[in-house]
């Protein structure tokens, strides 16, 4: 599985219309969707998908816009998957996001940024599984 990740067009992005240029990037960038689903997170959910970051004092806000609206989640498939799409993606913070990548085009700020990406390929599986049973990965 190291040549797939897994990405999600985060509620900000999708209330804003973005889902569709977002996904125009992600294939012109070489990459294949081998799952995809709109979707809404409830909290309980989104608490359990970031569960790694439950310490963190962002907890609670990143739960509450996590769950605030729909999301496009989908498991994306190219060489090195993982480190070229954090590279599409750009950084956490879209201030210092590079020119060109999805965040600095589309996320408003560090909390509402547009997109997530896997950042190993340990997690990538783990996030595609918590979407996806295998019949709906190709
Ligand atoms: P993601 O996991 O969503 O791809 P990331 O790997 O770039 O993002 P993480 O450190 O994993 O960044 O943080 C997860 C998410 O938590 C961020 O994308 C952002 O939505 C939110 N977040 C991170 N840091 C902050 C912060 N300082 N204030 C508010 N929200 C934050
Ligand atoms: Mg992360």
């Amino acid at each position: 599985m190291s040549n797939r990740t897994f990405t999600m067009i985060k509620p900000d992005a999708t209330k804003k219309g973005h889902t569709g240029a977002i996904l125009g990037m992600i294939n012109a960038a070489g990459f294949k969707i081998v799952a995809m689903k709109m979707t809404k997170l409830s909290k309980e959910k989104a608490g359990e998908f970031y569960a790694v970051h439950a310490a963190r004092p962002f907890y609670g806000e990143l739960v509450e816009f996590m769950s605030s609206g729909p999301i496009t989640a989908a498991i994306l498939e190219k060489d090195n998957a993982v480190e070229d799409f954090r590279k599409l993606i750009g950084a956490t913070n879209p201030a210092e996001a590079a020119d060109g990548t999805i965040r600095k085009l589309y996320a408003a700020s560090i909390g509402e940024n547009a997109v997530h990406g896997s950042d190993s390929n340990e997690n990538a599986a783990i996030e595609g599984d918590f979407f996806f049973s295998k019949l709906e990965q190709f």
